[in-house]
């Protein structure tokens, strides 16, 4: 597990009293990136043999879950960049890793395309050899902190090889880049998700992640296990917290003329109840999944596409029933509740998407390849 204290202070006194304002203006959070970078939580899971603290999925996830109850758009930045660095230290890319275990190095998925939707295993953007240089050219529809990152995990069609995926390690800033309009959206609003666009953007040849159309291997086996056990963890810290803050509602508020609190009220206390056991087994199946992981069970693959599928459900019907426990009290945006409400919308269209994952957890039961060549 990461060191508790400096997470809890960063929660506490830059997070969570950060949450609301980052919110309503949509401004990206980075008074609490640069701290969580200053004591060392953005190199969390970079390979100790590249200067980072080597933790594996859990210490992230629980990272990602206690920021989530603070603030959801600090939280999915977070979860980008870990997913990004699953990428990278599995293409073994020290030059990049050492520079995030310094601390001053965010980075992110662009996989989403305007053409292909969500549909991230089917890039359209391409690549091209041009001498000792690569031509990209993409229109990616959604990027995490896309004005702010220091590098973008980049997929496109491959260069010449077969197989529907590159990865590239793009560098932000230089000509043939275009970051779009900033994110205005219903959730998660400060984590400045912006279209990117490559017009003839020139990279390295030694930008390539892995080998030439191994990118979707690299995806599949290397980002998305991470990318959905942090999104499912999002999701857990997102419930918790909207869990104690209608506790909280309903045990101070109080119906005078009755001479009780809310909390008084049995349909109350059954409304918090289903709450509560809804994000204990979220939280119980996320930890099954991790402990699969780790002991390199055979139903991890299952277990791991299973999570973000049920917690985004969860997450849901979480807020929704904090919103009716709370009633007009959660509409206003006193109690933080309908902020939690709007965040909770955004797991279940993040790619893989719910209706995605649940054809993969079929598809695996059934013994069927996640993907087949109608897909891609
Ligand atoms: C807050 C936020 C942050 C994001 N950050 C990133 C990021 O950092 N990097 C990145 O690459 N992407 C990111 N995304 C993009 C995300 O992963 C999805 O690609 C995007 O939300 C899909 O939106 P769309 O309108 O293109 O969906 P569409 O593909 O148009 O899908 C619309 C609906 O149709 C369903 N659908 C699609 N195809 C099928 C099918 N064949 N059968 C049945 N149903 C189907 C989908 O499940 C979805 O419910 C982010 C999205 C959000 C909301």
């Amino acid at each position: 597990m990461a060191d508790q204290e400096p997470l809890t202070r960063i929660i506490e006194e830059i997070v969570a009293p950060g949450a609301a304002e980052v919110d309503r203006t949509g401004g990206f959070p980075r008074k609490a990136v640069d701290a969580l970078a200053d004591e060392g939580l953005l190199a969390l899971t970079v390979p100790a043999a590249h200067g980072g603290t080597g933790q594996g999925p859990r210490a992230a996830a629980d990272v990602v879950r206690r920021i989530s109850t603070a603030c959801g758009s600090t939280a999915m930045v977070v979860t980008m960049h870990y997913s990004a660095v699953a990428a990278l230290a599995v293409a073994d890319r020290a030059d990049v890793l050492r520079e995030i275990a310094t601390g001053r190095h965010l980075s992110t998925l662009a996989f989403s395309e305007a053409g292909s939707r969500s549909h991230f295993w089917a890039p359209l953007g391409t690549a091209t050899a041009e001498g000792d240089e690569v031509r990209l050219d993409a229109h990616k529809s959604w990027v995490t902190s896309a004005g702010q990152a220091d590098s973008y995990v980049w997929s496109s069609r491959p260069l010449s090889a077969p197989g529907p995926m590159s990865l590239w390690l793009v560098r932000p800033g230089g000509p043939g880049l275009t970051v779009g309009a900033e994110f205005d959206g219903l959730g998660l609003r400060g984590n400045d998700s912006r279209p990117v666009t490559a017009d003839g953007l020139r990279v390295p040849a030694t930008a390539l992640l892995g080998p030439d159309g191994a990118g979707l291997d690299l995806a599949l086996g290397a980002v998305l296990p991470w990318f959905l056990l942090l999104n499912a963890a999002a999701s857990v810290g997102l419930m918790e917290a909207v869990t104690r803050e209608t506790t909280a509602h309903l045990s101070r508020t109080r119906l005078r003329h009755l001479d009780r609190s809310l909390a008084q009220q049995p349909e109350a206390r059954a409304t918090l109840a289903r709450m509560r056991i809804e994000t204990d087994r979220t939280a119980a199946l996320v930890d099954t999944a991790l402990t699969a992981l780790e002991q390199g069970r055979e139903d991890a693959q299952l277990l791991v596409l299973e999570v973000k599928a049920a917690a985004d459900g969860s997450a849901a019907e979480v807020a929704d029933l904090a919103m009716t426990a709370c009633g007009g009290a959660a509409f206003r945006k006193e109690l933080g509740i309908e902020r939690r409400f709007r965040d909770s919308r955004a797991a279940r269209v993040m790619a893989p998407t719910t209706t995605a994952l649940l054809d993969f957890v079929g598809r695996a039961l059934c013994g069927l390849p996640l993907l087949d060549g109608a897909d891609a």
